[in-house]
């Protein structure tokens, strides 16, 4: 990466808390950046000095396998100290509140601090506290603005146009901050978006999002380009929202059958984790001439550096700590 693209500003913010505040040149430059990272990625030296004497917290209130270990590796791969708050051992598991836990680590003068949380809008709050920038990576069923972009990513490199596309995002639209996010990514980038679940999964306020939706699968599926499984989480669920698993996925866990209502060559994606079986047959996600899966998890590092490097460049601005 050459000094000088180094110093060009991607976000007018200095903190990315969500897709719903960025315009499309930003939401561009990121997947461009992205793009490069991807470059550098498959090089035999994978690293760039560019955030050498940075220091980046992941604080993960919430399970992550995807989002904590690329965010780290994104740091690392970029010369910053990478620090891994373990909530489990931490003194949150004495009752420390959010806000207390970070404070404190605001007081060890990170750079970045990447935080997912159970509760909508609790990255927004930080930002609003703290000396550092602060990124969402998941709050509650709010956002989760680098899923998106990485999905954005993934689309993009293989499809190149938004424009044509259509985009059935399935299953459990209710509870995921992953299918928010898509919703207003995908809109603003000039995609069909169509939300495709049971009635008891759908958000109430759904038609706000100006989509098409379906609550028969089959019929959502009917000619769409991009198939965007969601999971069932359970854990966010305070009731009982579908009869059983295995209703479940008779009606909407997506296998062979049902695909076979998308366009010739649809590609399917998940965020994961997935529940094969529940939302997903293996047989689907695992069959590499239409799953995106793990090219999603390979552009989730890319887009992770993207991130860091656009909120360094931030910080390199306002002349904050500038190594
Ligand atoms: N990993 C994604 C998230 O944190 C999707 C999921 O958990 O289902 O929202």
């Amino acid at each position: 990466m050459s000094p000088a693209a180094a110093a060009t500003p991607i976000l007018k913010a200095s903190h990315l808390l969500g897709i719903e505040g960025l315009s499309v040149g930003e939401i561009t430059a990121l997947l461009d950046l992205g793009d490069e990272y991807v470059a550098l990625g498959r090089a035999k030296e994978k690293k760039s000095p560019l955030l050498k004497g940075r220091t980046v917290i992941n604080l993960f209130f919430e399970a992550s396998t995807r989002t904590q270990s690329s965010f780290e590796l994104a740091g690392k791969r970029l010369g910053a100290d990478v620090m891994n708050m373990s909530v489990r051992t931490s003194s949150v598991s004495k009752g420390e509140t959010l806000i207390d836990t970070a404070t404190t680590l605001n007081a060890m003068r990170p750079d970045i601090l990447i935080v997912r949380h159970q509760d909508s809008g609790a990255a927004e709050m930080l930002a609003r506290k703290l000396d550092c920038c602060v990124v969402n990576a998941g709050d509650g069923s709010h956002e989760h603005p680098t899923q998106a972009l990485l999905d954005a990513l993934t689309i993009r490199r293989r499809r190149r146009s938004f424009e044509e596309l259509t985009v059935a995002i399935c299953g459990d639209v209710a509870h995921s901050r992953v299918a928010r996010s898509n919703i207003h990514l995908l809109s603003k980038m000039g995609a069909r978006v169509r939300l495709v679940a049971p009635r008891t999964l759908l958000p109430a306020d759904a038609a706000r999002f100006g989509v098409e939706i379906f609550t028969d699968m089959r019929e959502g599926l009917k000619g769409v380009d991009i198939v965007m499984m969601l999971r069932l989480q359970t854990e966010r669920m305070t009731g009982a929202f579908i009869p059983s698993m295995r209703e479940y996925f008779r009606f909407w866990g997506l296998d062979r059958e049902k695909l076979a209502y998308a366009k010739p060559g649809a590609l399917v994606m998940h965020p994961g984790p997935m529940n094969r079986g529940v939302e997903i047959d293996s047989a689907v996600a695992d069959d590499i001439e239409v799953s995106l899966i793990h090219e999603q998890v390979e552009m989730g590092v890319a887009i992770r550096m993207a991130v860091l490097d656009a909120l360094s460049r931030g910080l390199a601005q306002q002349g904050r700590n500038t190594p």
